[in-house]
């Protein structure tokens, strides 16, 4: 019943969006993929440029993990970009490019997960397996009028219980894609629109007047801070930039070499000298610099400094380590980095400080604190 109700107004006149018009699973996952923890309009460029650069599976395994990255960039949780990557490899190599059909099969797949696997196996397959989503989850909570943490491990369980009941085994891919939309469209997160809701009738939110209450989170708290000083050296030409090998978020992504400081304190000339008499810089000049830019990761938040030290020596004479990289300043904008690192490279405006005149050498003896 509700489900029919959810289909007919979906089918009365949903937005027109790319993956909506395809059953091509290689589509339709890296929609998902790119849709999660990003809103649609924020979603849709990134999709058009990726699929553009990665027409198919056997496109996206071919190409350079910088590439995929870079066109990435800015949309974070950089892990869902590698996965990709390594599950496009995973479908040439051992499915022959065909997307498992089946739910199970596609779990094993890196980085596809239950929402994943439901999405592609019911919209390009039509296999009965319910979404889950932020905008589903939402829906559903105010439906049942249930209060249990939406992003709690019991709220998760009674949601796709609910969620699964709820479903239309004949038309999986129609029911979960009205039921995001619904999410997306009327059932917003601080104002939804019940007057035009289909489902208005049958809400237990609504019709005990507590839809604003709902849906019920548990916070995440941030729960460390780390201070990290940024260092953008340069002899005009060229600049370092330092790659992620390690795990981690930001994982085969560049930044700049980085001097990690307890939270409450600034760097030091001491803690300086010691760092550029590793690349054996004796003479520099320090252009430019800010602090406490502020970055929210999952579970903590970066407190980043910067400054811009320019050598009278050219980088390629420094002692560099082997993850890092001398590059030209010109093309700094190819490198895949977080949005962090993107907003001090903006902030920095290397373009402008490297066009400046020949550095005036300045002994780091007389190197101001910081
Ligand atoms: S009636 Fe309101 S609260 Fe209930 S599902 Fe519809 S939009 Fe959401």
């Amino acid at each position: 019943m509700i489900s029919s109700e959810l289909i007919s107004w979906y089918q009365s006149g949903h937005r027109k969006l790319p993956w909506r018009e395809t059953r091509d699973p290689y589509r339709i996952w890296i929609s998902e993929v790119i849709l999660q923890q990003t809103r649609i309009d924020q979603g849709l460029p990134y999709y058009n440029r990726f699929i553009a650069l990665f027409p198919d599976v056997f496109m996206l395994a071919r190409a350079r993990n910088s590439k995929v990255l870079k066109a990435w960039q800015g949309l974070g949780y950089y892990s869902r970009a590698l996965n990709l990557h390594k599950t496009s490899k995973t479908i040439v190599n051992k499915y022959k490019g065909v997307f498992p059909e089946d739910y199970h099969e596609l779990l094993k797949l890196d980085g596809i997960g239950p929402y994943t696997a439901a999405a592609v196996a019911s919209i390009a397959y039509n296999k009965p397996y319910a979404v889950l989503d932020g905008n589903v989850a939402r829906v559903i909570s105010r439906l049942f009028a249930i209060r249990v943490p939406v992003n709690s491990a019991t709220g998760k369980k009674i949601l796709q219980q609910k969620a699964n009941e709820l479903l239309d085994g004949k038309r999986p891919a129609l029911h979960n894609q009205a039921m995001m939309e619904l999410g997306a469209l009327i059932c917003k997160p601080q104002a939804p629109l019940c007057s035009q809701c289909p489902l208005q009738s049958g809400c237990k939110a609504f019709n005990t007047g507590i839809e604003l209450q709902l849906p019920v989170k548990q916070r995440n708290h941030v729960s460390q801070t780390i201070r990290i000083h940024y260092l953008l050296i340069t002899d005009g030409q060229k600049i370092i930039l330092s790659r992620r090998n390690s795990g981690g978020i930001w994982k085969h992504l560049f930044d700049f070499p980085a001097i990690e400081l307890t939270t409450d304190k600034k760097l030091t000339v001491q803690q300086l000298q010691r760092k550029l008499k590793n690349y054996g810089i004796t003479t520099f000049e320090r252009s430019g610099s800010a602090e406490g830019l502020k970055h929210i990761l999952t579970h903590r938040m970066l407190l980043a400094d910067y400054s811009v030290i320019k050598t009278g020596k050219k980088l390629s004479k420094l002692r560099t380590t082997s993850n890092e990289k001398i590059v030209s300043v010109e093309d700094l904008k190819k490198y895949p980095v977080p949005r962090l690192i993107e907003k001090i490279i903006e902030l920095a405006e290397i373009d402008r400080i490297t066009r400046k005149r020949k550095p005036k050498a300045q002994s780091i003896r007389q190197l101001p604190v910081l």
